[in-house]
C-alpha cells in the first residue's frame, strides 16, 4: 500500500521533471549546435580559428578575421620608433616654414603649391624614417606643418595688432593666403601621412 503511494508521486515528479530542465536543455543545445555547423555563413577567423557570425567578421586581404584578430594586426602596422615623431615633427615644421616664405610672392599659387609642400613632408619623412609609420607620426606630422607655416601668419597678424590697422604689411589679402597655406600644408601632409597607412 504505501510502495504504492510512493511510486505514484515518484512517477509524477519524474514526469514533472523531464519536461523542466535538463533535457531541454540539452535539445536546445544541440539545436545550436546543428545551427552552427549546418548553415552556411560559419565563419571562422583565420588567426584564431574562433567561429564568427557574418555581421562580426572582417574581410582582411588574407581571409576573414575576427575583430580582436584585426585589431593586433592594425598594432603590428604601427611600426614607429621612439624618435620617428620628433624626426616628423622637425621635417614637417622645416619644410612649412621655407613654404611659407612663398606666400608673399605668390599669392593666390599658393593654393598650389601648399598641396605639393604636403606631399613634399609626407615624401621627405618617408624618406628619413625608412617607410616606418603610425599614428604618433601621422600627428606629429600634423601639428609640425601647423607649427611650422605659422610664424609668419603670427608675424603679420602681431604687425596689424602693434599698428591697429589691418592696411599693413600686406593687407588682408595676405593675411587670408597666410591662413590658407597653413590649413591647406597641413591637411596636405596629414591626409598623404594617413592614407598611407590604409
Ligand atoms: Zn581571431
Amino acid at each position: 500500500m504505501s510502495d504504492e503511494k510512493t511510486e505514484i508521486p515518484n512517477d509524477f515528479n519524474e514526469l514533472m521533471r523531464d519536461t523542466s530542465d535538463e533535457p531541454h536543455l540539452e535539445v536546445s543545445e544541440t539545436a545550436a549546435h546543428q545551427d552552427w555547423q549546418d548553415e552556411d555563413p560559419v565563419l571562422r577567423c583565420n588567426r584564431c580559428g574562433k567561429p564568427i557570425d557574418a555581421q562580426h567578421a572582417i574581410l582582411t586581404p588574407i581571409g576573414y578575421r575576427c575583430k580582436e584578430c584585426v585589431r593586433g594586426q592594425q598594432k603590428v602596422f604601427d611600426t614607429s620608433k621612439a624618435l620617428d615623431p620628433v624626426i616628423a615633427f622637425f621635417i614637417a615644421a622645416l619644410v612649412a616654414f621655407a613654404g611659407s616664405w612663398l606666400v608673399a610672392p605668390l599669392g593666390f599659387i599658393i593654393i598650389l603649391v601648399a598641396s605639393g609642400l604636403g606631399l613634399l613632408i609626407y615624401n621627405l619623412t618617408r624618406l628619413a624614417l625608412k617607410r616606418r609609420r603610425g599614428t604618433k607620426i601621422d600627428l606629429a606630422i600634423l601639428f609640425g606643418a601647423l607649427i611650422g607655416a605659422s610664424p609668419l601668419l603670427v608675424h603679420l597678424v602681431l604687425q596689424m595688432v602693434s599698428a591697429k590697422s589691418i592696411n599693413v604689411g600686406g593687407g588682408v589679402g595676405k593675411l587670408i593666403w597666410y591662413i590658407v597655406y597653413v590649413a591647406l600644408v597641413a591637411a596636405s601632409a596629414y591626409a598623404q601621412s594617413r592614407g598611407a597607412r590604409k
